[in-house]
């Protein structure tokens, strides 16, 4: 086990936050955390992707740089197949090979960064489909227990970008492995954005899933920052949810407000329509700013530094309230 001093997360945060990790370790075997957490009071940061984290400062603990690897079939009946994979897959990699194997079910969740280890953490989500759909289970190393544990999909608490690794186990685990029940027969789901209207514009009426996960990359690389060109971490807000009451508040002042219903009693706007309307969208401020095209997504295009994206994040956030009465939150970790 090789622990490194002082060493750059740049290469290893979609931001490209120019900050140095007191030490630093690659963890390539699950075997390795026992020993790691001796010291079960050490501070430290698991590390995945780094394309939901904001870093504002040099992190004076240690970092444990997710590598564990693996996909495996781990059983199958007439509807599904299940699969257990290594929490440091890249999640997109994971996405294609599904694919390749016709495992269905995450299609629409094409090119999203970051680890499978993470996708639990905060249920990712897009074009209508979450992990929640999918997810059998998580294998974690708990920190406090000194033993690996399993907990199943419906004990995760899984709930828009939130679960129990958010909450009751904030920063007590490393998750190593999660397992997923996917689909063997092929069931689209493209009611969501704009996926029919680009099959439909490629003349395609029977999509595989291929093709949509092909339209979703599409449209993705359409709209949002490639993270190798601009420093981004996605939606750098939660889309607030808020009650009928208040929406009919909001709608009387600004009757073009976008929503979604989420329940009788409760419905979504969509962030970026609000800090659109607001004004913030292709906000520049030296290098950092306000994506031009989605104004959810905040920017880094050069040597910015953390605490200028979190200053303007606030910002934006006093300005979101003063104007609609609606609080934003972070859907970003700043550390
Ligand atoms: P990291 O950023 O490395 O970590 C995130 C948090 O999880 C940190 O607190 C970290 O400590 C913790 N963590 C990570 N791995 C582990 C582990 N194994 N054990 C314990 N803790 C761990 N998200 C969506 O939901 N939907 C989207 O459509 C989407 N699109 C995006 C598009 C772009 C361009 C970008 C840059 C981001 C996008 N995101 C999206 C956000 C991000 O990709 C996801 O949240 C992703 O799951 C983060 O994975 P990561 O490995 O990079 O996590
Ligand atoms: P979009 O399609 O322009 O839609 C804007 C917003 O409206 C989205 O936030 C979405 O909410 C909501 N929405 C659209 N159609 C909906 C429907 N039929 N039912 C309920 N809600 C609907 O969004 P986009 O910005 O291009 O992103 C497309 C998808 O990718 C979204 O699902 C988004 O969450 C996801 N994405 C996430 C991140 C991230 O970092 N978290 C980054 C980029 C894209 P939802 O967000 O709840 O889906």
């Amino acid at each position: 086990m090789r622990i490194e001093q002082h060493i750059s997360l740049r290469p290893f945060n979609t931001f490209g936050m120019e900050i140095t990790a007191g030490s630093y370790l690659k963890l390539e075997s699950k075997n390795q955390l026992p020993s790691i957490f001796k010291d079960k009071t050490i501070k430290h940061l698991v590390l995945g992707g780094g394309s939901n984290i904001l870093f504002t400062k040099d992190y004076d603990g240690l970092v444990i740089h997710n590598h564990l690897k693996g996909i495996t079939k781990t059983s199958e009946d007439k509807n599904y197949v299940t699969v257990t994979v290594g929490a440091g897959e890249n999640w997109h990699s994971f996405v294609l090979h599904c694919l390749e194997n016709n495992w269905f079910g995450i299609e629409n969740l094409s090119l999203i960064p970051g680890t499978v280890g993470a996708s639990p953490i905060q249920n990712i989500g897009a074009y209508g489909v979450e992990i929640k759909d999918v997810l059998k289970e998580v294998t974690y190393y708990s920190i406090p227990d000194n033993k690996f544990k399993t907990l199943k999909a419906e004990d995760c608490n899984l709930g828009y970008r939130n679960s129990i690794f958010k909450k009751e186990l904030k920063n007590t685990f490393v998750i190593t492995e999660v397992t997923f029940n996917l689909l063997k027969k092929f069931n689209p789901s493209i009611t969501y954005g704009a996926i029919s209207a680009v099959l439909e514009e490629k003349g395609i009426v029977s999509p595989t899933a291929k093709d949509v996960s092909n339209a979703v990359i599409e449209i993705r690389e359409s709209k949002l920052p490639n993270p190798k060109e601009i420093g981004n971490a996605g939606s750098f807000f939660k889309n607030p949810v808020i009650s009928v009451d208040q929406f009919n508040e909001v709608k009387q002042r600004f009757p073009q407000v976008v929503s979604y219903p989420v329940d009788a009693t409760h419905v979504k706007i969509p962030a970026g329509w609000l800090i659109d309307q607001a004004g913030w969208k292709g906000t520049k401020r030296g290098e950092i700013g306000v994506h031009d095209r989605q104004a959810l997504v905040l920017v880094n295009r050069g040597k910015g530094n953390g605490n200028d994206i979190k200053d303007l994040a606030y910002e934006i956030i006093a300005d979101i309230k003063s104007t609609y009465g609606i609080e934003l939150t972070p859907e970003v970790n700043i550390f």
